[in-house]
């Protein structure tokens, strides 16, 4: 194998030696009590990382899957659903909800813009709707959306309407709290702000979710909410797990509490700062709006100043790291310094450092 490049992407992301490690445990069978140990044991610290006292789901699939089985799920056939969105991540969950033949609205912002609660107030005017399904931390932009605001708006308009979060690129790395937040479903990878190897994903679960899950009738077989509820009562699950990435995250949610989730978010909001007083220093723009601005990545925008950004990420790829280019309609025109996971103060400076000297070269 070549010589290992430390990846700046915005996911996957770098991951620890020993997280890595953790996957090489012996392999146990998932209907034994050592996986039920092991199920109960990362539903707790799970529990801990959403702040919620409801359950967390624990899937072998990206996040894409539980996007889908969000979408089954959570709003019924005949039940318009409000989309909100502002980026290439936000308009692909619009575009699954549709795949899966549901009537959606679309609520769209330019990207690089936040949804605000006063424009989603004035769509639930309109129309009752079965759910509204947002975006966190849009990973095209760097846009993270008022979470805490817009849940509050849509419960306000409705008791309902179910509050659906994507927030795999925020979870651990921007501040979300599931039970104080109201939300109902709150779905991440494992492989961006986790900081884990991809292959698993994980969603908080309210009870008024899977009340209408239950009211659904063709809900879908891998991603059944009511029938994962039945398996992880009994720390298990419907199929066989990814018992090593298991491993890894019962691994990584120890050291994730540990340095606590407060702290974690706080070292983010530092890496976010750092980023953008390099982007601005070196007289770039920011891409996403002034107030939003994400933790866990910076999209710096590159339309005045237009660097090159193959030669930029040749330029680094030497100095042992992998950059993003920027993503979708926007890539060139930005660049996005993923700075989410286990990303210290001290490799960011090192990055920062790189790309200050690619700029002189
Ligand atoms: C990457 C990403 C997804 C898709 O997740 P996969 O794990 O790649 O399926 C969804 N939403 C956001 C915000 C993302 O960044």
């Amino acid at each position: 194998m070549t010589q290992h490049k430390r990846l700046v992407l915005t996911g996957p992301v770098e991951v620890r030696r020993e997280v890595l490690d953790a996957q090489t445990a012996p392999m146990i069978g998932h209907r034994g009590a050592d996986f039920a140990d092991l199920f109960a044991r990362l539903q707790e610290k799970l529990k801990a990382a959403f702040l919620t006292q409801d359950r967390v789901f624990v899937m072998g699939s990206s996040g894409t899957g539980l996007w889908e089985g969000a979408s089954r799920n959570c709003i019924r056939d005949d039940k318009p659903v409000l989309h909100l969105v502002g980026g290439a991540f936000s308009e692909r969950w619009a575009q699954i909800s549709e795949a899966n033949g549901k009537t959606v609205d679309v609520l769209a912002v330019p990207w690089g813009e936040a949804h605000t609660p006063e424009l989603v107030a004035a769509s639930l005017k309109q129309k009752q709707y079965d759910a509204v399904c947002f975006v966190h931390n849009e990973t095209s932009t760097g846009v993270t959306n008022p979470v805490e605001q817009i849940a509050a708006t849509v419960r306000e308009a409705s008791d309902e309407t179910l509050i659906l979060v994507d927030t795999v690129s925020g979870f651990v790395g921007a501040e979300l709290r599931f039970d104080a937040w109201g939300l109902d479903v709150a779905l991440t990878s494992s492989q961006k702000a986790f900081a884990l190897p991809p292959g698993l994903s994980f969603a908080a679960v309210s009870d008024r979710a899977l009340a209408r899950a239950e009211q659904v009738s063709r809900r879908g077989y891998y991603f059944d909410f009511v029938e994962i509820e039945k398996s992880l009562k009994k720390h298990n699950t419907p199929s066989t797990p990814p018992i090593s990435l298991m491993y890894a995250a019962d691994k990584q949610l120890d050291d994730i509490l540990a340095e606590g989730l407060e702290a974690r978010w706080a070292r983010h909001l530092t890496l976010r700062d750092m980023s953008e007083e390099w982007a601005t220093a070196n007289g770039f723009g920011l891409f996403a709006q002034a107030g939003y601005r994400s933790p866990t990545l910076t999209a710096v925008d590159n339309r005045q100043k237009g660097i090159d950004v193959n030669a930029m990420a040749a330029f680094m790829d030497g100095r042992g790291f992998v950059m993003d280019k920027g993503y979708g309609k926007i890539k060139g025109e930005t660049f996005r310094i993923g700075h989410m996971g286990d990303m210290s103060i001290g490799t960011l400076e090192e990055v920062l450092d790189g790309l200050s000297a690619f700029l002189k070269a």
